[in-house]
């Protein structure tokens, strides 16, 4: 059994202001998440490929958004489009 990590299919696009974590996704897209912090409530997640946000909340904690991101990585399958 391989454990390679999947290289990303895409240039990895810049990377925005505030910008904490990016998650390359199941299809070589990414799913940035951006804020302040772990200690601050306005940290979100966007997905590069689909386009989905967090929602419920939109914004929270990084320890209530990062695993929600990291599924969404694991399960989106859209690609960039530009
Ligand atoms: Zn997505």
């Amino acid at each position: 059994m391989t454990t390679a990590v999947r290289a990303p299919a895409f240039t990895e696009p810049d990377r925005p202001k505030g910008l904490l974590i990016r998650f390359v996704t199941t299809s070589g897209s990414y799913v940035d998440v951006t804020g302040h912090g772990e200690h601050a409530q306005d940290n979100r997640w966007n997905c590069l490929g689909c386009g989905d946000t967090s929602r419920s909340p939109e914004q929270s904690y990084l320890f209530n958004i990062r695993p929600d991101a990291n599924d969404h990585a694991t399960a989106c399958r859209a690609i960039p489009l530009t």
